[in-house]
């Protein structure tokens, strides 16, 4: 490799969560001759909650090259093929809808969604649900998990949830397994050198620890990339009004739906995610519309366990994203770079997104911070994209009982993107075609836009010009039924998949 003189030969990565864990993986897997050390305090602790997440932990495990039998039954994992979103709308019909991840076979649904979709908002009486659209609806009506048989030939897209902390100790195991260095210690300073470049940290111990390259994982604290190195912190207050969340573990039930359900609540949303061993639930809510207290009651009376003996846990969240993530010769990976609300669980994603792209960049500046500028960017981009698609759901909620709600909705703090698309979700008469054409898919595609909006009852009014769109008749819905239907042959009940996993 070019440059390989520059290349850093001690990387010292300050945290322990789950963010630190993959960074150490990845970075393990592809630089040799490079020492990794990881510090953690066991006096700070975790943050020890992210249990859902998006296609992008496979990515992750495919570049370890670790199969899902290994990792899974030792995190208590399960696959996840979407989300339900439950009780965001009031307009009949659309009480609840499910989001699937993208799966190759939406191309031969999908335009007929997009057809009954313009149809429903030029006046006929579409059926424009979602759920009768996608493969991996029907998957997870049925309780199907999303491995299909070998000859079904169509990738389908899935996810995961898994006990973070399970996942901590599998990823920390296997680093140390290659040779990292694991150390426990907090930091007290943070030494910089004529520069301003990261030195050293000094411990509680009193003792200085250097590196060369410094990844900081730190949590929210962000001590090295926001603390020592003064890079500003650029809030998505205006947008998302969440800013903290109570969680509850309660029991499995017997059968484990692959999918994670988002429940709109007074003043925020609960998250309802299967594991093999339990759920676990949270209620992620905007401390100005409600108290921690009430927040609490709120999400024991939704779970049905008033009074139950089970002790909650109280989380705040900083909401937003680092100005740069790669300043110096640090990098941020995880909470302290950023976090947007776990809406869609994203956070993981957005971790091995970072750390991919930066390994990327700096072997093509030969380990130099030539495309430090380019990185920052790019994954600025991403936590917008992000952004942009979890404020769109509060902008659309079609729901008028709180203030919350009634204020979100209200919400003009969009984004000039958000704007454009919510535009031409109105007034658009190719919607996937112009959002294609002015490059606002960055992120997510039209067909999850249509989803998220279609699956609220948002079909604003439109006058065509042209003749107008028919509604796909009764025939046409059954055979796209049947269609889907047949695709499902080739799945396995997810329960099944996962006492198989044990059994390998
Ligand atoms: C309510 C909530 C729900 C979430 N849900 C999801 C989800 O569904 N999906 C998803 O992908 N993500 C989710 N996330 C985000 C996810 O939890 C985090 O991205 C993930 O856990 C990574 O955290 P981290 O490793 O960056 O930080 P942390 O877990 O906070 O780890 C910080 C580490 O830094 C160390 N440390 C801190 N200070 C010092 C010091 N002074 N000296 C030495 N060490 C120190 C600590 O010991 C610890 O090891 C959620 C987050 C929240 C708050």
């Amino acid at each position: 490799m070019q440059g390989e003189s520059k290349k850093p030969k001690k990387i010292l990565i300050v945290g322990g969560g789950t963010a630190g864990w993959m960074a150490a993986n990845l970075l393990m897997s592809r630089w040799n001759n490079v020492e990794v050390c990881l510090l953690e305090s066991s006096g700070v602790g975790t943050v020890g909650v992210g249990e859902g997440t998006t296609p992008h932990l496979k990515l992750f495990f495919d570049a370890l090259g670790v199969s899902e039998s290994e990792w899974m039954p030792r995190c208590n994992a399960t696959y996840k093929n979407g989300i339900y979103f439950s009780d965001w709308s009031f307009v009949p019909g659309h009480k609840e809808y499910f989001h699937p991840f993208p799966a190759q076979v939406d191309d031969l649904t999908v335009p007929m969604f997009f057809h009954n979709i313009k149809a429903r908002m030029q006046g006929d009486e579409a059926q424009a649900h979602p759920d009768h659209y996608f493969l991996e609806s029907y998957l997870t009506q049925n309780n199907l998990g999303p491995l299909a048989a070998e000859c079904f030939p169509f990738s389908v897209g899935y996810g995961y949830h898994f006990d973070s902390e399970l996942l901590g100790q599998f990823l920390a195991e296997r680093a140390i397994a290659k040779g990292l260095v694991r150390l426990n210690g907090t930091v007290t300073e943070v030494v910089l050198d004529s520069d301003g470049a990261l030195a050293s940290v000094r411990l509680d111990d009193d003792s200085l620890l250097d590196a060369d390259f410094f990844i900081d994982c730190s949590g929210f604290r962000s001590l090295l990339l926001q603390g020592a190195l003064k890079v500003s912190f650029k809030s998505y207050k205006e947008n998302l009004f969440n800013d903290a969340a109570v969680v509850l573990p309660t029991e499995i039930s017997d059968v484990i739906t692959p999918a994670t359900r988002s429940t709109a609540l007074s003043n925020g949303w609960a998250w309802k995610i299967p594991l093999t061993n339990r759920y676990g639930n949270g209620y992620v809510y905007s401390s100005d519309y409600i108290s921690a207290e009430q927040a609490e009651t709120e999400l024991r009376q939704h779970l049905n366990i008033p009074d139950a003996d089970v002790t909650a846990r109280h989380l705040t969240m900083k909401v937003g994203r680092a100005e740069k993530h790669w300043e110096k010769n640090c990098l941020a990976v995880g909470l302290s770079q950023g976090f947007i609300e776990p809406l869609e669980a994203t956070a993981l994603a957005l971790t091995f997104d970072t750390v991919m792209l930066f390994m990327r960049h700096y072997e093509d500046g030969h380990f130099t911070n030539k495309f430090e500028r380019e990185f920052n960017d790019a994954i600025n981009v991403k936590f917008e994209a992000v952004r942009d698609y979890i404020v769109c759901h509060y902008k659309a909620n079609q729901r008028v009982d709180t203030e919350y709600w009634r204020d979100n909705a209200a919400n003009t703090n969009l984004s000039e993107r958000l704007g454009a698309i919510l535009n031409l979700w109105a007034g658009s008469e190719t919607f996937a075609q112009d959002m294609r054409a002015q490059n606002l898919d960055v992120g997510y595609q039209a067909k999850s836009w249509a989803c998220l909006l279609a699956g609220y009852g948002a079909f604003p009014r439109q006058r065509s010009n042209k003749a107008q769109a028919r509604a796909s008749s009764q025939a046409d819905m059954e055979q796209l039924a049947d269609f889907i239907r047949r695709c499902g042959l080739n799945f396995r009940d997810h329960n099944e998949l996962l006492a198989h996993m044990l059994s390998e």
